[in-house]
């Protein structure tokens, strides 16, 4: 399975079609809140109640049949994860009815959709206007519009790939990647990316709107507006984000066969204030997800060691995270620390590599120099 997500055009008329299909699955979803107040139902007495709801309402023949349903699977998905949180101890009360703007969605599933030049056309809906920035492979199974909170409209796509052979792997295409605060990636062949910081530079604006936001009185239009600027520079931020991630990890798929990665111990990083901030921008986590569904080999292994060995000779080299630079006493090495640490990710599945690959030395002034303009 893969997943798209495009943005759609839909005209003036059409978004009012749109939003009218996701206030009647929503329409839908409450009644079933209501039908299931007397206990758990199963997703088949579902599908009956819902059956038994079209004889009364009629006018529910109007929308897509496989769309209705969705509310059924959705409704015991629900029930399922409400159930699972009881049963772990956790405080629950009963499902609430959807208000109308947290409701957002609707699913057609398996039938009653058409993705082709530019357009996605709905069955009893029509063509709406589609940005579809990737060529998607296998066959759509399952097609989720979404109206994001500024108002947005976005299309999620479910493709089934298509069984065929297994990729073949070149195993000598491949890296080690280090991720970190200073780069966001810097891997085994010395290629760096730095970090984009991208919420860094946004939050001056965001924390302006915010105490305006505070400013405004509650229920006010201009408090409204204020928020809706708010969740726009905020999904402005994700998008950037996103994209980022795509393209680094789009560029390591295609040079590269294998990537190895360090496993991800954010719990202990995050402890640390100073650090969350970036971290949280940098997000790597969703990053090595693309990477592991793009790369035909996605290996993590452990991070031990990976900063304070020597990747040349093996030398123990403790260093704090001040410290950018390794420099080796036994075998003089003097790389960037983020290098070497890539390099050792690299080492812990192809040990072999070692004596093979010499890391290209920086001189010591470029180094220093280098230290330098990234400290400050
Ligand atoms: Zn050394």
């Amino acid at each position: 399975m893969r997943n798209y997500k495009f943005r759609l055009y839909p005209t003036v008329s059409q978004e009012d079609v749109l939003v009218n299909n996701i206030n009647v699955c929503r329409w839908v979803y409450n009644k079933f809140i209501d039908y299931t107040k007397k206990g758990t139902v199963s997703q088949y007495d579902l599908q009956d109640y819902l059956i038994e709801l079209k004889q009364q309402e009629s006018w529910l023949y109007n929308y897509h049949s496989k769309m209705l349903q969705m509310v059924c699977v959705q409704m015991s998905g629900s029930q399922k994860a409400l159930k699972s949180l009881k049963e772990n101890g956790k405080k629950t009360g009963s499902l609430r009815f959807a208000r109308y703007g947290e409701y957002r969605t609707f699913i057609y599933n398996q039938s009653g959709y058409k993705l082709e030049n530019g357009k996605l056309t709905l069955s009893k809906i029509g063509d709406i206007k589609i940005k579809q920035h990737r060529i998607i492979q296998g066959k759509i199974k399952q097609v989720i519009i979404t109206k994001t909170k500024s108002g947005k409209w976005y299309c999620s796509v479910t493709c089934e790939l298509d069984k065929t052979q297994p990729p073949i792997i070149n195993f000598k295409k491949v890296v080690g990647i280090d991720v970190g605060i200073k780069n966001f990636a810097y891997d085994s062949d010395g290629s760096v990316t730095p970090n984009p910081l991208n919420l860094k530079k946004m939050l001056k604006p965001l924390a302006r709107i915010q105490r305006k936001i505070s400013r405004r009185q509650i229920g006010s239009n201009n408090r409204k507006k204020a928020i809706k600027f708010y969740q726009i520079i905020h999904e402005r931020i994700t998008n950037k984000r996103k994209d980022f991630h795509h393209k680094l990890s789009t560029t390591y798929a295609r040079k590269y066969d294998v990537a190895v990665v360090e496993k991800l111990q954010l719990t202990n990083m995050v402890k640390n204030p100073k650090l969350s901030r970036s971290i949280m921008d940098s997000s790597w986590g969703t990053f090595l997800q693309k990477l592991e569904y793009k790369c035909k080999l996605y290996v993590e292994v452990e991070p031990r060691g990976t900063t304070i060995d020597c990747s040349r000779c093996g030398n123990k080299v403790p260093k704090s995270l001040a410290v950018r630079i390794h420099r080796c006493d036994k075998c003089n090495l003097v790389i960037d620390r983020d290098y070497n640490a890539s390099i050792n990710i690299l080492h812990k599945v192809i040990p072999s590599e070692r004596r093979k690959s010499t890391p290209v030395e920086i001189s010591k002034r470029s180094m220093t120099q280098e230290a330098h303009s990234k400290d400050g």
